[in-house]
């Protein structure tokens, strides 16, 4: 491509409006056009890099034994309505729009439902089995926030693919075999290093999923991995123990103190001079049949509902004040476990196990107690649990180590429905023996357009974008300096020489400053920067950069071909 060509200039400034780096440097490189917040258009150059991403994705996938197809981004209603996701409590990203005959529709933020009542028509027998179907498609999902540029979009492109199988056992191994082409996707675009396959809350939808979370300062997520093992965790399910507080040696008596208007912890503690650790939090809870449970957890710390929720074995909702009021006697925020009805369960989070002279609401108005003491004023609990946020700091309780904490842009995500869905929306098979059973049904997503702004993030510097080889728009940046005869027929020869031999060019043609040319060759992030110039062909010579590196060579025309051959990696 002749860069005198190119419709798309580099330009000195992102819109204002415009926070994300990845972003900025993308619509400066003219990789992509911003219509609006979380919205934006791919590029010639863009569109190159996407396909180059799409490229390597399909080959993984097809190795799997995918199929590939394009769904419809117009939905039916009465689909979603089937599994219960048509509810926009229930999904909080739908666009919805109607047709002029009033028929309410959706625009697609997700497949399964479609992919897998199309399914129906195809699969009807174990012969059927496995199937495995993807799609690179545009999803629209109403994001409350956009603010992360292409990593979280309203409108953004997504690879996602459904297997059917005839039992878990089948289904596990090609779940396996997608978990193996995620890593290598990732691995490919250069990425392997420092992507790693999380464990995940399935959410309210799913038996099980994993996370693809690829650590990263501008991700919005938060990752604990393990020192020893790198066995890693999302922060909605990362197992945690917070670190030990020194215990007392003597205890204390316990004392009723008056605390009326201090909210939080500091200032509790502070009140009561004690360290924050020492105060504890009691929430109370309902299970789904209304039973109450005081749930204890350390001060300063948050309870993490999908963990009570397993303990609880119900799901949980924070009760009513009314039911707060007649349970504890006391105004909201001053519960704790002393003198509480007996028929109250109660949960403790293992943040307060071993605690000395600790704090801990009266179930009086205005009331704390301090100095309370396990076995002394309140019965030990026989088992404390887990049910806290993991925070930084926090220990793997396993191994007792200290998490590393990350931060993380999830670039893919797998999921087991286990039959569940395929009950819902009625897609079952008659097995070998004639008996019918329901599909078991995997569904796995990659964000190619997000994994595109984390390259950006990842790999940018201050001079701008650098591509890694396998997804960068050409391959090579060729500067002619001068437009003199000889430079010129040079730099043309050149240009369609390596384009011959299946490199590809991007060619810098225009009638621009040298420094002009360099540092727009650096904002687009070309990995190889070849230089052509009156004084160099004179020597014979090309000038030859990595994008990554600071200092150029002199290479021969053949020196240069055989580099390109074998290109580094970075
Ligand atoms: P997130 O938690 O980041 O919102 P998600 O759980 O909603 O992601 P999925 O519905 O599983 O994501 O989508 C599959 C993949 O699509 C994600 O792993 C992510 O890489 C990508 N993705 C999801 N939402 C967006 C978005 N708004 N913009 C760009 N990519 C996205
Ligand atoms: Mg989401």
């Amino acid at each position: 491509m002749k860069m005198s060509r190119l419709f798309t200039k580099t330009r000195k400034q992102a819109p204002a409006d415009e926070v994300a780096r990845n972003a900025q440097l993308l619509i400066k490189a003219g990789y992509i056009h911003k219509e609006m917040a979380g919205v934006y258009a791919y590029l010639p150059l863009g569109l190159k890099v996407i396909e180059n991403i799409k490229a390597i994705v399909r080959e993984e996938m097809n190795a799997t034994g995918g199929q590939e197809l394009i769904m419809t981004s117009l939905q039916r209603k009465e689909l979603w309505e089937t599994t219960d996701r048509w509810d926009d409590e229930k999904v909080d990203v739908w666009f919805k729009s109607s047709l002029k005959n009033g028929t309410e529709v959706g625009f697609g933020w997700s497949h399964e439902e479609q992919i897998t009542e199309m399914m129906k028509n195809y699969i009807t027998s174990y012969r059927d089995l496995p199937a495995n179907v993807y799609q690179f498609q545009t999803k629209l999902r109403n994001e409350l926030r956009a603010k992360s540029g292409i990593m979280r979009g309203r409108e953004f492109v997504m690879k996602d693919a459904y297997t059917y199988s005839r039992s878990d056992e089948e289904h596990q191994k090609i779940y396996d075999a997608i978990t193996e082409a995620y890593l290598r996707v990732f691995e490919r675009v250069g990425l392997g290093d420092v992507t790693f396959v999380t464990f995940a809350s399935g959410g309210a939808f799913t038996q099980y999923s994993h996370e693809f979370q690829t650590l990263s300062e501008a991700g919005e997520d938060i990752v604990f991995r393990v020192p020893s093992t790198g066995e890693t965790f999302n922060e909605e399910i990362a197992p945690a123990k917070a670190a030990a507080v020194k215990a007392d040696k003597e205890l204390l008596p316990m004392q009723s103190i008056e605390g009326k208007g201090v909210i939080g912890v500091e200032a509790l503690a502070k009140q009561m001079g004690i360290a924050p650790e020492k105060t504890t939090k009691t929430m109370l809870y309902q299970a789904a049949d209304g039973a109450v449970i005081a749930v204890v957890i350390r001060g300063g710390r948050k309870i993490n509902e999908e963990k009570l929720a397993a303990i609880a074995g119900s799901s949980v909702k924070l009760a009513d004040e009314a039911t707060v009021k007649r349970v504890t006697g006391a105004e909201i925020g001053y519960a704790g476990l002393l003198n509480l009805p007996s028929d109250v369960r109660i949960i403790v989070d293992d943040s307060c196990a071993g605690l000395t002279n600790f704090e801990m609401g009266a179930n009086k108005t205005n009331y704390h107690n301090c100095n309370v003491n396990w076995g002394r004023d309140l019965p030990e609990p026989e088992q404390f649990y887990d049910i806290k946020i993991a925070v930084s700091g926090d220990l793997h309780p396993e191994t007792g180590e200290v998490y590393e904490v990350h931060k993380a842009a999830e670039v893919g995500n797998i999921f087991s429905f286990g039959t569940t869905k395929s009950e819902q929306l009625g897609l079952y098979f008659s097995d070998e023996d004639g008996t019918e059973r329901p599909v078991v049904l995997g569904s796995y997503g990659i964000g190619i357009t997000r994994l595109m702004g984390v390259l950006v993030e990842h790999f940018a510097d201050e001079r701008g974008i650098v591509w890694p080889e396998n997804v960068a728009p050409y391959q090579v940046v060729l500067v002619r300096l001068g437009a003199s005869d000889e430079v010129t027929a040079e730099a043309d020869a050149l240009y369609e020489k390596l384009q011959s031999s299946g490199v590809t060019v991007l060619y810098d043609d225009r009638d621009a400053r040298a420094g002009e040319k360099f540092a727009d060759a650096d904002l687009i992030g070309i990995p190889h920067r070849v230089v052509i110039s009156e004084k160099l062909v004179a020597a014979g010579k090309v000038e030859y950069k990595h994008r990554t590196k600071a200092e150029p060579e002199l290479l021969t025309t053949k020196e240069l071909e055989k580099r390109l051959r074998s290109p580094m990696k970075h």
